[in-house]
């Protein structure tokens, strides 16, 4: 609440400053204005020139553990956020972004794979920032800052393929998996009454463990929780937390607590990810690839679309030809 409230009003203070700037400079080109006038426009002018150049100055200035090198830590085992490759380095969606994000910043990207629990205590010590679909969350923002959020998640329930389990009153009393330091964990402690957490290091050894019948059902992200279904449809099924009443949550990436040099170059550099169309891009290439059939399927309507309004386009412009030839 208190940050959006700063950050408002410094979006409010560069806009004055803006203002100010134009006002001034088109002042100085009417070459008629009185004297006195004209001196306190220059003034204006001058000092709203020096406030928004230390402006520039502070986004430029941030500060890294290495010059030159910006050290993400992630946790490289919730696809398809984050998972370790082919090649043994870690890839997935946050981990091209955060590369884009770089390629913006104009510094060179280094990840470190960790467990997910030790990453908000290693930022700013072992790690710049850390990307890993981590929730913004109160507690966290006790200890570090968060950029813009950048994807919207809910938790899944996770539960063996012929489970009744369908609400969180049935969850009640139940030994509940969930990885160690996450959302889910919370959830179990906090909201299921009754319910034992058993924390695991990686979400993935927890679906195993419902799988062989030591667990009733594990709490992860909806899209890692897809992915692991997938992987083992006869065994599990992954239900929607919405049906249980879980909130959505939004990822972000966690930045040293009060560096707002590094913060703003951050979420400048997403929001230019973002407008140029590579956001959308890693979407589609590491989240919507998942299922083949859908993607078949949009692929088409997509371009089907694209036919229709190219069509609907080439029509008007001959009809607007048309029209203004016959004037
Ligand atoms: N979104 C969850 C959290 O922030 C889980 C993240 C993860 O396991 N990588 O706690």
């Amino acid at each position: 609440m208190k940050k959006a409230l700063v950050l408002a009003l410094a979006g409010a203070m560069s806009l004055s400053l803006m203002a100010c700037g134009s006002s001034a400079s088109s002042t100085e080109s009417a070459t008629e204005a009185p004297a006195a006038e004209t001196a306190a426009e220059e003034t204006t002018e001058a000092s709203a020139e020096a406030a928004s150049e230390e402006q520039e100055n502070e986004a430029a200035a941030f500060t890294t553990l290495t010059e030159g090198v910006l050290t993400v830590g992630t946790n490289a085992e919730f696809p398809p956020f984050e998972y370790v490759g082919d090649d043994g380095e870690p890839d997935g969606f946050d981990i091209a972004l955060i590369k884009a994000i770089g390629e913006k910043m104009g510094i060179e990207v280094q990840v470190e794979n960790m467990e997910f629990d030790s990453l908000v205590t290693s930022i700013g010590s072992k790690i710049d920032v850390a990307i890993a679909g981590m929730t913004v969350t109160e507690e966290r923002q006790a200890s570090v800052d968060f950029s813009d959020s950048y994807y919207d998640a809910v938790q899944s329930v996770i539960v063996p393929a012929d489970s009744e389990i369908a609400t969180i009153e049935d969850l009640q009393g139940l030994k509940i998996g969930a990885q160690l330091g996450t959302t889910g964990e919370f959830i179990i402690e906090d909201d299921i009454e009754g319910a034992e957490a058993a924390t695991y290091n990686k979400a993935v050894d927890a679906v195993n463990d419902l799988i062989n019948g030591k667990l009733d059902a594990v709490i992860v992200d909806r899209n890692p929780a897809s992915v692991f279904a997938e992987k083992f449809p006869d065994d599990v099924k992954a239900l929607n937390g919405e049906d249980f009443g879980f909130a959505v949550e939004q990822y972000a990436i966690a930045v040293p607590k009060g560096d707002t040099a590094l913060l703003d170059a951050i979420n400048a550099a997403l929001a230019e990810v973002q407008e140029d169309g590579t956001f959308d891009a890693l979407v589609a290439q590491y989240i919507e690839e998942g299922d083949a059939s859908d993607e078949a399927a949009s692929t088409e309507e997509a371009s089907e679309e694209a036919t229709e309004a190219a069509a609907d386009e080439t029509t008007e412009e001959a009809a607007a030809e048309a029209t203004s030839a016959a004037e």
